[in-house]
């Protein structure tokens, strides 16, 4: 192959992993996607998140938070937790964080109040922050707003799956649109115009593996190695050779995430 994707978000920590996880990385990487952040979603997975970065090394990096399903969870000094691994070794990102109001597993002030933790954690350490948003687009467009006023935000909107007028702002707040498999899925009528749309320099994409496989794995565990699927449905949703998208979106995931490298 000749081109380097990065998978943005992927959770290798899951137990689904637990048997072939070796392989899982090795098939990533000699499918080009030779980059992936591992995502944290509690201190428990953050730490599992650092070990995978060490046992993966190049190909592995990590991101630490809390998820805003886990808030209620979180023990008093989980959050000190987070603060004190955000300066491991292989820490790209903060989160993930953001609002979720499908799953009614916190009380909403709290998931806001630990996003916003993420967010300040952002601006005082210069990493990039990864937001989770799921039915609670108006909630989430207004926290990053109000906090824009703060100082620029850093940071991108994971697994987009909002409307044109939130990818809008999300772009003219200056973060990333990351997209996974379900740009793939024929059914999402919205969210492929969206992906036609976005500026070059703030497309990425990543799998949210083991969840969200793209087709033609749909309903199967998805894997790193599945990031070249959604790269080429994209890019024949936006007209551009294979390629071009690969080199732009893996720009893009070094420059948000502070690589200097070349792979
Ligand atoms: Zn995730």
């Amino acid at each position: 192959m000749s081109f380097h994707l990065v998978d943005t978000h992927c959770h290798l920590d899951e137990e689904s992993f637990g048997i072939d996880r070796d392989d899982v990385v090795a098939r990533a990487v000699s499918a080009g996607v030779t980059r992936m952040v591992t995502i944290g979603t509690t201190v428990a997975s953050s730490r599992a998140a650092i070990a995978l970065a060490k046992s993966y090394a190049p190909h592995v990096f990590a991101a630490v938070g809390i998820h805003p399903n886990y808030v209620a969870q979180a023990a008093d000094d989980d959050w000190d937790r987070i603060r004190e691994l955000v300066r491991e070794p292989g820490v790209v990102a903060i989160g993930e964080t953001g609002l979720d109001r499908y799953w009614d597993h916190t009380p909403l002030a709290a998931q806001q109040d630990f996003f916003d933790r993420h967010l300040t954690l952002s601006r005082e350490t210069g990493l990039p922050f990864i937001v989770h948003c799921r039915d609670a687009e108006t909630e989430t467009v207004a926290q990053l707003v109000a906090t824009s006023k703060l100082g620029a935000l850093n940071g991108l909107m994971h697994s987009f799956a909002g409307s044109l007028e939130t990818a809008r702002i999300c772009l003219e707040l200056g973060l990333y649109l990351s997209f996974s498999g379900m740009v793939t899925f024929k059914k999402s009528a919205t969210l492929r115009e969206v992906v036609a749309t976005v500026p070059a320099d703030r497309l990425l994409v990543e799998t949210d593996a083991p969840y969200l496989a793209p087709s033609p794995h749909r309903g199967k565990r998805n894997e790193p190695g599945y990031t070249r699927h959604t790269l080429a449905c994209i890019a024949d949703l936006r007209g551009e050779p294979v390629e071009q998208l690969a080199r732009q979106t893996t720009e893009n995931a070094r420059r948000l995430f502070g690589w200097t490298i070349a792979e």
